[in-house]
């Protein structure tokens, strides 16, 4: 990982395939910070934008470390695409100059951040060299996201989805197994592959949740209001999600530290090698990683 030296506040998060990327930290902590499951950015309570400047000296001094070694740009942090479309086209332009490999520039969005931004907006900031946004829905039920306050319904991912398209960006979208608890599980699975289908993105990945001491999910947890699945209803999750997403064509991947089960191949291309894999584990006759391997 490229780090420009020194100017981080907080914990900084990236997805697993951007552990390659020079990361800049252009905001600091999610505008949202709501969801009930979230622990990554509680240590930052107030969202707040870097200064432009500030992050333009990062990218110089960058530069002059790494220059033409930097192919690809994380901007960090949880929703850095609420930024501005001034502040992007900056850091873009910036960005672009400091590093003359560059060639793809990506960041954490949620639903909302796209549709404030609008048609016009997305296009320039593509045109500027945004080109992947990494979106979780976390699940396709309309229940399970007002349980988990993600801020967003499925529609509303729909529409998200559709805007970045049409403006040319990749996207990146997440679901997290377990996000519906015991309760909602059967209808969380098979919405979470309805919304994947719909949103069609590139890529597409699956996380397990992980209740985090602190969080509200916690203490609706400890309160007896939120039952996690099992590590076989969390795999059945998995399956029904596999056996029913179908976008045109997805890389997918479940290749996040907290999964037990590290999957990779296309959607739907790779379903029925996927399917058995996952037949195994239920079964036994496939490894699942230890708990004590597991992450965040
Ligand atoms: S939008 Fe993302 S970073 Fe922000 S609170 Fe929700 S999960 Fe956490």
């Amino acid at each position: 990982m490229l780090r420009v030296p020194v100017r981080f506040v907080g914990k900084v998060y990236r997805p697993p395939s951007e552990a390659d990327a020079l990361l800049l930290q252009a905001s600091i902590g999610c505008s949202h910070n709501r969801c009930t499951y979230c622990d990554m950015y509680r240590d930052k309570p107030v969202f707040r934008p870097r200064p432009v400047e500030e992050c333009l000296e990062d990218l110089r001094t960058a530069g002059a470390q790494y220059g033409s070694r930097v192919q690809k740009l994380f901007v960090t942090d949880g929703d850095a695409l609420v930024l501005p479309v001034e502040a992007w086209e900056r850091i873009l332009g910036e960005a672009r100059r400091q590093f003359p490999a560059l060639r793809r520039v990506s960041c954490y969005a949620m639903a909302r951040n796209v549709l404030d931004h609008g048609p016009e907006a997305l296009a320039a900031l593509r045109a500027a060299g945004l080109t992947r946004l990494y979106i979780g829905p976390e699940s396709g039920d309309d229940v399970t996201l007002r349980r988990i306050a993600k801020g967003s319904n499925a529609a509303t991912h729909v529409e998200a989805a559709r805007l970045a398209h049409e403006a040319g960006m990749e996207l990146s979208v997440i679901f997290l197994l377990g996000a519906g608890g015991v309760e909602r599980s059967a209808e969380h699975a098979i919405a979470s592959a309805a919304l994947a289908t719909a949103m069609n993105p590139a890529y597409l990945s699956a996380l397990t949740l992980t209740v985090v001491p602190g969080t509200p999910l916690h203490r609706l947890e400890q309160r007896g209001s939120f039952v996690l699945p099992d590590v076989p209803a969390l795999l059945g999750e998995l399956r029904t999600f596999v056996a029913l997403a179908s976008p045109d064509n997805a890389v997918f991947r479940t290749n996040h530290a907290s999964n037990y089960l590290p999957i990779a191949g296309n959607l739907p291309t790779d379903r029925d090698r996927i399917l058995r894999v996952l037949d195994g584990a239920l079964g036994g006759s496939v490894a699942l990683r230890p708990e004590w391997s597991r992450g965040l």
